[in-house]
């Protein structure tokens, strides 16, 4: 029975409280918590757009109904206007990598053939840190599949997206925005898995006077790593969240005192 109750509670302990994972390069973020995104001036008008600028207004949109709601997550992606000087029409995500100003966020769309081999893959993001950190996306503007997505789910897309290009790897929640497989679903809003990751990659340096959360030191640096659609780094990271902590706390003392009324109930404790 000890045995029993033993590995029950190894197994317990070992279930990880979150489900969000980190890019490939680890735990990387841009310098924040204000984070600025600038849009290429090619116009991408397979994906649906009649000009930069509409591009620009939906991803400050999506940032408006996504990642700036979050109370314990630093981050505020601000878009600053379309870069004239920027054009992504054929770009890799490499390329669009290296035309990113250092610390922000580029956004565009590519018609490359090997960035959206797939007619069914909707955008492209990545975080980089090979030589400055910053983060881009590119929205396929091969075919017309993201210009048939619903307004709502374009915004998902974009924000889906974003994640990448701030520094989010893939969620095995399904009801996660940044779960691997976006295509298809309404994600109308994130799940407490998306506010976790976002408040573990930019947490509050004073979250508002009840429980310190510490600023966490910096993550390790590696080379850049691409991040395609539906395929993710599914490395499980360590959560500091306060509101896992609190689940956590909960289940254990659910956990025990479940053991405890069975002990009692066997005679086991006097
Ligand atoms: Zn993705």
């Amino acid at each position: 029975m000890k045995s029993v109750i033993l590995v029950s509670l190894i197994i317990f302990i070992s279930i990880p409280a979150h489900a969000f994972t980190l890019s490939n390069s680890g735990r990387v973020n841009l310098p924040g918590p204000e984070v600025a995104i600038v849009v290429a001036s090619n116009t991408c008008s397979v994906a649906g757009f009649n000009s930069a600028q509409e591009l620009a207004d939906m991803v400050q949109e999506s940032v408006d109904a996504y990642w700036n709601r979050i109370p314990t997550c630093a981050l505020e992606l601000t878009v600053e206007g379309v870069n004239s000087s920027i054009d992504t029409s054929s770009d890799g995500l490499l390329e669009a990598l290296t035309k990113t100003p250092i610390g922000k966020i580029l956004v565009g769309c590519s018609d490359d053939a090997d960035l959206f081999d797939s007619s069914s893959t909707l955008g492209v993001g990545s975080i980089n840190t090979a030589s400055g950190d910053r983060g881009a996306f590119l929205l396929n503007n091969r075919s017309t599949v993201f210009a048939n997505q619903s307004q709502q789910e374009k915004l998902a897309v974009i924000a889906h997206e974003l994640g990448h290009a701030f520094g989010l790897g893939h969620s095995g929640d399904p009801t996660a925005l940044m779960y691997y497989a976006i295509g298809g679903k309404v994600q109308e809003n994130l799940s407490i898995d998306d506010y976790d990751a976002c408040s573990y990659l930019y947490p509050h340096d004073s979250p508002g006077g009840c429980s310190a959360v510490p600023v966490m030191p910096p993550g390790p640096r590696s080379g850049l790593k691409s991040f395609k659609k539906q395929s993710g780094n599914k490395t499980f990271a360590e959560s500091n969240s306060s509101i896992s902590l609190m689940i956590l706390t909960l289940m254990m003392t659910l956990f025990f005192g479940c053991l405890w009324r069975e002990y009692k109930a066997r005679n086991l404790l006097s």
